[in-house]
């Protein structure tokens, strides 16, 4: 069989083939439309973004008997013979950092060049050379002969000597976008007929970190199965685990689901995945869903802070991989930070504090304002009004309200509140939200009025609103499933200003309500 790997089959010969680089190109090619070619660049990037096969294009464009628009025509016979024409000397400085490689390169440098117009030396890794080497180099760019054009090409800039840098002009590679080497891939495979689905593509991308040779290089890798490529194959072929994974773990933490997330880290245990890699996805997806918090997607658990807070966690753990611990041990204890234990069902998973903390000094703690009785009375008139019609639409049609509201001009404390809570019940009358955090329940409720007012205003509506807990939610929704099945129905609670140790109005609320309130 005649098999060639992927990245040297694909390789670029135009300008057009070259991913990612549309500045350098650009600019490249007007140099080549205007003749106004430099003798020595430099290429800087990370490996596997095209900084050698732009090189080549463009030392063959500049060749080109025929070049249309700067770019190489492929027909003529310089284009056609490019590849062993001798007048394009390639040198990889890693594999010969010698000086006499230079020297040998100096000493023919002088004869004209036998085809085209320009001799091209692509000097890889120039940044592997010697001292010596440099020093030889620098006599030469001083004075180039003026057929000579020098490319370097390094992934470590830093350690070129500023001499070399300030004869040489400089393109910086950037790494290729994932959305752009899924794109290539995505072609690629059609061609060679490479079945693989949309989300291990992309895993593959992602895998590729920006360098389209190892992109290919993988894809080599994989379709050697002879199998559709997906998810898992990648993982089990990479020891790796896919984005897909740690968006799953992190979507498990967002919905406080104790136990898929203390299974998926197990997974990943057993699976022995390189806890590096895992680490820094977390940190590349987490740091990625705090940035694209925005003011108004309060239907997120985590808000900005804890996933900054999660990063650095992330980050430092790091740290404490040389300890003679399970890592994974570590990846738990942080993440259990960010679950609502309180929600775990098993207890043998986490046992519960026994410690018993009086109340008052557990409300201090917790900064819970106690609400009056006063306002207890309001909480449920309005949660059993809101039950009278609570509907699926109005729900929906309010959570997507909230969603597109925005908050900017309200005013902090009121935002505080608002992005912490959610709609969880709502009929034509009364809305009923979750706040997250206990204490912005106790704040909501102290500022209910004029809440309610900015709600309104920004709806165009007239609601009556109420805030609560997600626990006492949890109840509430309980015995109104329960009143449901058993046929027990809600009726409209007038809401009169609720008076202190009005008995009558207390006991209208019991009757008329017909549950059990607490
Ligand atoms: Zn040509």
């Amino acid at each position: 069989m005649n098999y060639k790997v992927l990245y040297r089959k694909y390789r670029p010969n135009n300008f057009e083939n070259i991913i990612g680089q549309e500045y350098i190109i650009k600019t490249l090619k007007n140099s080549i439309i205007h003749n106004n070619i430099s003798h020595a660049y430099i290429f800087s990037g990370p490996r596997g973004t095209g900084k050698t096969s732009t090189a080549k294009v463009f030392a063959k464009a500049i060749n080109c008997l025929n070049q249309k628009d700067g770019s190489p025509c492929g027909e003529c016979e310089f284009c056609k013979n490019f590849q062993e024409n001798p007048d394009i000397i390639e040198i990889d400085a890693a594999s010969n950092n010698g000086v006499d490689e230079i020297r040998n390169l100096i000493d023919n440098i002088k004869l004209t060049p036998t085809n085209g117009k320009y001799k091209v030396y692509i000097i890889d890794e120039v940044h592997m050379l010697t001292t010596s080497a440099f020093n030889a180099l620098l006599l030469t760019l001083e004075e180039p002969p003026a057929h000579a054009i020098f490319i370097l090409a390094t992934t470590n800039i830093e350690n070129v000597p500023i001499t070399i840098l300030s004869r040489c002009q400089r393109f910086d590679f950037q790494k290729i976008k994932v959305s752009d080497i899924t794109k290539a891939l995505k072609r690629i495979c059609e061609l060679e007929d490479i079945k693989i689905n949309d989300e291990a593509l992309e895993e593959v991308a992602y895998l590729s970190e920006g360098g389209m040779r190892d992109a290919l290089s993988l894809l080599d890798q994989l379709s050697k199965s002879n199998e559709e490529i997906t998810l898992e194959l990648i993982e089990s072929v990479v020891k790796t685990i896919s984005l897909k994974s740690v968006n799953d773990l992190l979507n498990d933490l967002e919905e406080n689901d104790v136990e898929k997330t203390l299974e998926l880290i197990n997974d990943f245990r057993n699976r022995a995945v390189d806890y590096k890699t895992l680490i820094k996805k977390i940190i590349d997806v987490a740091s990625n869903r705090a940035k694209n918090i925005k003011l108004t997607s309060r239907y997120q658990r985590l808000n900005y802070f804890e996933y900054k807070n999660l990063v650095l966690a992330m980050a430092d753990s790091l740290n404490k991989i040389n300890i003679n611990v399970d890592s994974y041990t570590i990846l738990e204890m942080i993440l259990l930070e960010y679950l609502n234990t309180s929600n775990i069902k098993n207890e043998e998973v986490i046992p519960e504090p026994q410690k018993e903390v009086p109340e008052e000094v557990l409300k201090e703690k917790m900064n819970v304002t106690p609400s009056n009785e006063l306002s207890d009375e309001l909480v449920n008139i309005r949660i059993n009004n809101c039950f009278v019609n609570a509907q699926k639409k109005y729900l929906e049609s309010l959570k997507s309200a909230f969603d597109n509201l925005f908050l900017q001009d309200i005013p902090g404390k009121i935002k505080a509140i608002l992005i912490d809570s959610q709609v969880v019940a709502a009929s034509d009358t009364n809305i009923i939200f979750t706040c997250h955090n206990e204490h912005n329940v106790a704040h909501a409720i102290n500022d209910l009025d004029e809440v309610e007012e900015l709600i309104n205003k920004e709806l165009n509506s007239d609601y009556k609103i109420i805030f609560i807990s997600e626990k006492r939610w949890l109840e509430e929704k309980n015995k109104y499933i329960e009143n449901i099945k058993n046929k027990k129905g809600y009726s409209y609670i007038e809401e009169k200003m609720p008076v202190k140790n009005d008995e009558h109005l207390l006991n209208d609320i019991f009757d008329a309500s017909k549950i059990e309130i607490v």
